[in-house]
């Protein structure tokens, strides 16, 4: 997920908001399919080019090969990136 601070959703806002952080085992595989698709969208963050929208979450499973996109909203009050924070700003 592209994390643009004060804008989208943080890291704080998505865990937050869920009722439990389910942490499945990953092969050694994983980390490395995850860090290119992060350098990916990073690179085009930087390029300016269109691809998935800021705050929106990438989901990867390894075992179907499946990709899922959830909307992660921004919690005003968040302490992290909420209104009142003013860190990043
Ligand atoms: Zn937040």
């Amino acid at each position: 997920m592209l994390i643009l601070p004060h804008k989208t959703a943080c890291l704080y806002c998505f865990l937050s908001s869920c009722e439990t952080v389910y942490a499945p085992p990953v092969i050694g595989t994983t980390p490395g399919v995850i860090g290119v698709m992060q350098a990916n969208e990073a690179l085009k963050f930087l390029l300016n080019i269109k691809g998935i929208p800021p705050g929106v979450l990438i989901l990867w499973d390894g075992i179907t090969v499946t990709l899922e996109k959830c909307a992660v909203e921004r919690d005003l009050a968040c302490p992290v990136c909420g209104d009142e924070c003013t860190a990043f700003k």
